[in-house]
C-alpha cells in the first residue's frame, strides 16, 4: 500500500508538472467589422492573437481589412446569411434557395472586398446554416478560395460541419458570444466562461462586437490572462478535435418564395447598432408567451454551446 500511494504520488507530480502543456488556447474573434472604424481600430490596437471578421459591403470594409491584415490581425470574411426571423437584411444575404451560381457569385465577390481573408463566418444565418443542401453549396464555394469556416453557431441544429464533410473545408465553431448584452459584468462573465471552456476542452472560441463595452473589457482582461492561457489565431485551431453533434436537415430549400427577401440596406447605418445573432433576440422573437417551454429551454441551452 505505501508503495501505491507513493506511485500515485510520482503520478500526481508528473500531471502536475505536465498540466502548463494541455494549456487552454483561447481564439477571439471580433466580428461585424466595416461599420465603426473609431471603434474598431480600439480593437486592432490589442495583441495582434484578436482576430476580425468584416462584412463585405460595410462601408470601411477594405480599407479595415487592409487595416487589420498590416497589424498582423487575422481576417475573417463576416458573411451574411439568412436568419429564420424577419428582419432586414444586408445585400447579397445567402439564402439555402439561391444556386451555387449565385452562392459562388458572392463569395467571390466578398474575397475582392475584404482582401487577406483566410476564413469566414456567418453574420446571422439561422436559416441558412441549418440547411444542409444551402451549407453544401457554400462549402463547395469555400473549397474553391481556401477559406475555412467558422461557424458562429446561431442555431445549435447547424448543418456546417456535415455539409463540408467530403470537401477540404475545415469548420471550426463559437463557443461563446462575448457581449449578447452591452452590460460590462455580463461580458466579464462571459468572457472567464470562454477561459474555463479553454481550460477544460483544451480550446474555445469567443465571438464579440466592436461595441464600447466590450473593448474596454478586453482591453482589461486580455492583460490579466492566467499563465495556462494562450490567446491564438482560430486558424491555429482548425486540427483541434471537432465533434458534430448536428441532426441531418435534408428539408429541401423552397426555390419559389424566399423567406426573407432582401429588402435594402437603408437599416444598415454606421451608426444604427446592427442585428446580429444575439440568442436574446431570436427567442424576443419567438414570442414572450413560448419561451419558458421546456422546448425553448432545450434551444435555449442548444445555442449557448453546451451541447
Ligand atoms: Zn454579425
Amino acid at each position: 500500500m505505501p508503495q501505491f500511494r507513493r506511485q500515485l504520488l510520482s503520478l500526481a507530480s508528473v500531471l502536475a508538472f505536465v498540466t502548463p502543456v494541455f494549456a487552454g488556447k483561447l481564439a477571439i474573434v471580433i466580428d461585424d467589422f466595416g461599420y465603426r472604424p473609431q471603434t474598431e481600430n480600439q480593437v486592432l490596437a490589442m495583441p495582434s492573437t484578436i482576430s476580425v471578421a468584416v462584412l463585405p459591403n460595410a462601408p470601411h470594409a477594405r480599407e479595415m481589412a487592409i487595416k487589420a491584415h498590416n497589424s498582423g490581425h487575422e481576417v475573417l470574411i463576416h458573411l451574411p446569411m439568412a436568419p429564420l426571423s424577419k428582419q432586414p437584411l444586408e445585400k447579397d444575404t445567402l439564402r439555402p434557395e439561391m444556386s451555387s451560381e449565385e452562392i459562388e457569385r458572392i463569395i467571390r465577390d466578398a474575397v475582392s472586398k475584404v482582401p487577406n481573408a483566410v476564413g469566414l463566418n456567418n453574420h446571422m444565418g439561422s436559416a441558412m446554416t441549418s440547411s444542409l443542401f444551402g451549407m453544401q453549396k457554400v462549402m463547395q464555394a469555400l473549397e474553391r478560395y481556401d477559406l475555412y469556416f467558422l461557424d458562429s453557431m446561431t442555431i445549435g441544429n447547424s448543418q456546417a460541419m456535415r455539409a463540408a464533410s467530403g470537401t477540404g473545408v475545415k469548420v471550426i465553431k463559437r463557443k461563446v458570444f462575448l457581449d449578447d448584452t452591452q452590460n460590462e459584468a455580463d461580458i466579464r462573465r462571459q468572457f472567464t466562461r470562454a477561459v474555463d471552456l479553454a481550460r477544460r476542452n483544451g480550446s474555445a472560441i469567443a465571438i464579440g462586437h466592436p461595441h464600447p463595452s466590450t473593448v474596454r473589457v478586453l482591453q482589461q482582461m486580455l492583460y490579466n490572462l492566467p499563465a495556462d492561457i494562450t490567446l491564438v489565431r482560430p486558424s491555429s485551431l482548425l486540427n483541434e478535435p471537432q465533434v458534430d453533434t448536428s441532426r441531418p436537415n435534408l428539408t429541401q430549400p423552397n426555390n419559389g418564395a424566399p423567406r426573407n427577401p432582401f429588402r435594402g440596406v437603408k437599416l444598415c447605418k454606421p451608426k444604427q447598432p446592427l442585428e446580429p445573432i444575439y440568442a436574446s433576440r431570436f427567442f424576443t422573437v419567438l414570442g414572450e408567451s413560448i419561451t419558458q417551454s421546456t422546448l425553448v429551454q432545450y434551444m435555449r441551452l442548444q445555442w449557448q454551446g453546451w451541447q
